[in-house]
């Protein structure tokens, strides 16, 4: 089984309420996952003009080995855009479902056959390459989804994209749905699903497992409403549950994920899987205890292998094998009977302020509570106040 991961953080990610990136950013973005491997980039809309269009421009220039896809309505002024951008691969999106067609081309299918035929054959005599996306194909009968993917095929479109649009598919459903069309069709498939019901990742996947080629993903998920399927749980699920190597460095997704997340103005959820902040966090007692003497016991892979480490934290929860680890890397030894009195404090604290406490703060809390503190520095620094 062949995946790529045709990543449109730049596009469907930048479409989030709220998410705007610089021309700067753009680039950084495209230039780190071409760094991980990623096999294609949907760059930006080239029909937004100004720093949009600049962007996607100076990205073809950078001599990138992922390929560069832009993305366009079938509308023969957005594939003049693209092609002037220096594009050599363009997806052009089409409304499938009733309701999205009404919305977009008054109901009138023959209108958008006859844009989508003449976007075809434009982007075919500059020799480009062609994908064509059925937008909301999962709100839509499977044999009309297939009678127009097949009609696009004819006309020269080298893949369809299979999008659940506003996500209100399960992987049950998907796969049939896909096998369905992966049977039918004599153009690869690419997946294309939204987080809505929470089921993005899982729909990828299981629309690779019916046998489609490639898969839309985001970093962080970011993307319209709820997000996309995100690259780094996708790549890291096809990674640990199929042992598919896609030839990505995993190694560099989380300090992707952070880049990301600086240019998006958005923080991720704490318990954000692969890349969140306590994805390989310990605060509870047994759960510490036990990852101290074998990483295995809480981890479904090591945090190596996306670029992290383990993080023991004091808190409400901690236990004393933890807590006598974090003070262990500050050089402080306590008695058992100080050690329960700093871990009582250490949880009232957490209680208080709703959050764990730093290294800083947990040596701040031994020294007011007058605990007797042996470092190897003979005279302790100067005690930062404990944030509120
Ligand atoms: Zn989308």
């Amino acid at each position: 089984m062949t995946v790529y991961i045709n990543d449109t953080t730049l596009r469907d990610g930048e479409q989030a309420a709220g998410v705007a990136f610089s021309v700067t950013e753009k680039v950084a973005i495209a230039r780190q996952l071409d760094q991980l491997g990623i096999h294609e980039i949907e760059v930006g809309i080239a029909a937004m003009g100004g720093s949009e269009a600049r962007a996607i421009a100076e990205i073809t220039t950078l001599g990138l080995q992922a390929k560069l896809l832009g993305w366009n309505r079938a509308v023969p002024s957005d594939l003049e855009a693209s092609l002037a951008c220096g594009l050599r691969r363009v997806h052009i999106a089409i409304p499938l479902s009733d309701v999205q067609l009404q919305a977009k081309f008054g109901g009138d299918r023959q209108r958008l056959m006859d844009q989508l035929r003449q976007c075809i054959g434009l982007a075919k005599q500059h020799d480009v390459f062609v994908s064509v996306g059925g937008e909301d194909a999962s709100r839509t009968p499977v044999a009309e989804v297939i009678a127009m993917a097949r009609q696009a095929a004819d006309w020269g479109a080298q893949r369809f994209r299979f999008c659940d649009t506003v996500g209100i598919l399960d992987p049950f459903t998907t796969y049939d749905r896909v096998q369905q069309l992966v049977a039918a069709l004599p153009i690869p498939l690419e997946m294309h699903t939204h987080d809505d019901l929470g089921l993005a990742t899982a729909n990828a996947i299981a629309g690779i497992r019916a046998g489609a080629q490639s898969v839309n993903t985001t970093v962080n998920g970011l993307g319209e409403r709820a997000g996309n399927a995100a690259l780094e749980e996708v790549v890291m699920a096809l990674k640990r549950l199929y042992n598919l190597d896609l030839g990505i460095k995993t190694q560099q997704l989380t300090s992707l994920s952070q880049r990301v997340q600086a240019a998006s103005g958005d923080v991720l959820p704490r318990w954000k899987a692969i890349v969140g902040q306590n994805a390989f966090s310990h605060e509870a007692g047994i759960h510490a205890h036990g990852v101290l003497r074998q990483p295995d016991t809480y981890q479904a892979f090591a945090p190596h292998e996306v670029g992290t480490h383990h993080r023991i934290v004091a808190g409400k929860h901690s236990g004393s094998h933890g807590l006598r680890h974090l003070l262990e890397q500050q050089g402080i030894t306590l008695a058992a009977p100080q050690e329960r009195s700093l871990l009582e404090a250490v949880r009232e604290w957490s209680i208080h302020h709703k959050r764990d406490l730093t290294a800083a703060e947990l040596k701040t809390l031994a020294h007011r509570l007058q605990l007797p503190v042996s470092s190897p520095q003979s005279v302790m620094p100067a005690m930062p106040d404990l944030q509120s």
